[in-house]
């Protein structure tokens, strides 16, 4: 077989070479038809219930070792439908009675019962009706005779291929066996990219046409660096890949020898260098990398991947479990933003036009108070285990921080009454992804205790250009000088009203950006932590001093391509 060549956009740094393996999410099409042998009818979908029982077990017992009980939970109630007479009795009684086939009659009468479910004004219900339909999917699938996966049942080293995975789907790649992967659609910063650099699990995305071209267990190299891909790589191939793939690891060793410094410039200058988490275990990572804080814990991924809200001590042991992992450093938490590219199976929320631009993050929250109080609670009772900031994300007006502000202090108060203690320097930011609010910094610096600046929202909700779309990833612009301009402009607003500013957008891991943001004046960088000793040694080598003094020239430039070609050429100079 030929090799051949296919590129995409280089979302998670390294190189794997492994087969491929194709996760596919097949359309299940019933169709209503009359049968002559009822028994046999009975016994095809009995097998089919057997099949899937017997799958979920294997799921749940590997989602135990990997993940947690908790998560294993999940198929635990999924096992507990399928041994329920009270779903089954009516689908074979339907068979039976009508003679009809076993998926019209399961689709049907799952249909009646999810229905039933989802009008109950009861999340416990809700979350039934959401057990029952990814069953009846499953054995719908063996019904029909279609091989549905899921991606934690993955035991030889592989290369994922996918239309496109979810954040759910992501989280639950185990890194051991999957070594990369390839996505047909999303850009740099959709979340899934964002949750292979966590992992460190090498990935091309907005690739178009890798499910048309790789089947299953055909040879495959990533290379995350630069976003090519090569199916059926010859003998050479490999051998070259194996060479820039070593070269990649000698690299990350000499960025190691800072691992326990502080990032400081040339001239004496500290910034610092955190890191952005999802999980409570990527705190591992973090300090391995040498993290000198957590610029965002993203915690809308403890409501993922599960069936219901996380309860209030749930949600304390996950947020007291990184504080004291942290022992004192910085650790910015920002409170739930469900809604754009992260859904909650759980959460059936109207399909809206333009998820990006709806109820998403703080809308959210505000909207459903009691979700968010529960979330504000639990980090106010984890905060005496560590030095806890807590930022609130999209905000759009001053009006949306002084609502989550006063809730934040209205729980406070109740705990206190409570006689439960809590930390009294909890600092409250905000998230500045919105051109309004990055406009409006000037105000915000007044109320707020710091800013955290969320490029790949800024970017996208600036050039009105959706962070999904991988047609127009061009117009993921960092570099635009009407980005540089917005982030001046919160920067300057922080530092004279006293008050600091990071970044937490993949802007701030970037190569380019970092010495045009040292010379604005960023006080924090977060990154994903794989990328945190890249950027030591990096800043190491550069003044502050003298950054500052390109940043008029660079900001009355043109377009997003001059300032790339003033930073390279810059660069250059010193190399
Ligand atoms: C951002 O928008 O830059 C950000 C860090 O938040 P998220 O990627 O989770 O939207
Ligand atoms: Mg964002």
């Amino acid at each position: 077989m030929n090799q051949k060549l296919l590129s995409g956009i280089a979302a998670s740094n390294g190189i794997a070479i492994a087969k491929a393996f194709r996760l596919e999410n097949p359309e299940l099409i019933v169709e209503k038809a009359a049968i002559s042998n009822t028994d046999a009818e009975l016994t095809r979908f009995e097998s089919a219930v057997d099949q899937s029982k017997s799958e979920l077990e294997i799921i749940k017992e590997h989602t135990a070792q990997q993940m947690n009980d908790e998560e294993a939970a999940i198929f635990s109630a999924h096992l507990l439908v399928l041994s329920d007479p009270e779903l089954l009795g009516p689908i074979t009684e339907k068979i039976r009675s009508e003679n009809i086939n076993a998926e019209f009659a399961l689709q049907e009468t799952s249909n009646m019962f999810i229905g039933l479910f989802e009008s109950m004004d009861n999340d416990y219900m809700k979350e039934r009706a959401a057990d029952i339909r990814d069953v009846t999917k499953r054995v719908l699938a063996h019904l029909l005779g279609v091989s549905i996966q899921s991606p934690s049942i993955i035991t030889d080293e592989v290369i994922i291929i996918a239309e496109d995975l979810t954040p759910s789907d992501t989280v639950q790649l185990n890194p051991l066996y999957v070594k990369g992967f390839i996505t047909d659609i999303g850009g740099r910063t959709s979340h899934s990219a964002i949750l292979a650099r966590t992992l460190e699990i090498p990935a091309v995305v907005g690739a178009q046409t890798v499910m048309s071209s790789i089947r299953n267990g055909m040879t495959v190299i990533v290379d995350g660096l630069n976003g090519d891909i090569i199916v059926n790589p010859d003998a050479e191939t490999i051998a070259r890949y194996e060479d820039k793939k070593a070269s990649y690891e000698l690299q990350k060793s000499e960025w190691a020898r800072l691992k326990n410094e502080a990032t400081v410039t040339s001239d004496g200058h500290h910034v610092e260098l955190g890191a952005n988490i999802g999980t409570p275990k990527d705190v591992v990572g973090v300090l391995e990398h040498g993290g000198e804080a957590i610029g965002l814990y993203r915690t809308e991924f403890l409501y993922m991947g599960r069936n219901q809200f996380p309860t209030e001590d749930e949600q304390v042991e996950a947020y007291s479990s990184v504080l004291k992992q942290m022992d004192g450093k910085p650790t910015v938490v920002r409170t739930l933003d469900i809604g754009g590219d992260k859904e909650l199976s759980y959460l059936q929320l109207p399909k809206e036009l333009n998820p990006f631009l709806g109820l998403r993050a703080i809308r959210l929250c505000l909207e459903m108070e009691d979700m968010f109080r529960t979330q504000l609670r639990a980090l106010l009772r984890a905060s005496i285990h560590g030095n806890l900031k807590i930022m609130f994300p999209m905000i759009a007006t001053i009006e949306e921080f002084r609502q989550a502000k006063t809730l934040f202090l209205e729980e406070k108060a109740k705990l206190e009454n409570e006689q439960i203690e809590v930390s009294n320097t909890i600092e409250v930011g905000i998230m500045v992804e919105i051109p309004s609010t990055a406009v409006m910094a000037d105000i915000f610096a007044k109320e707020v205790d710091f800013f955290s600046i969320g490029t790949n929202d800024l970017i996208q909700y600036t050039m009105a250009a959706d962070r999904m779309n991988e047609r127009i990833s061009y117009l993921y612009q960092p570099f635009n000088p009407a980005i540089l301009r917005l982030v001046k402009n919160v920067i300057d607003a922080a530092h004279k009203e006293g008050k600091w500013t990071g970044m937490c957008g993949e802007m701030a891991g970037d190569e380019i950006a970092i010495p045009i943001l040292l010379g604005l004046g960023l006080d924090e960088f977060s990154m994903s932590a794989s990328s945190i000793l890249k950027a030591r040694t990096q800043i190491s080598k550069l003044s502050k001093m003298e950054m500052e003094s390109h940043i008029d020239a660079i900001l009355s430039l043109s377009t997003s391509e001059e300032v790339v070609s003033y930073m390279n050429k810059l660069s250059g100079m010193k190399k």
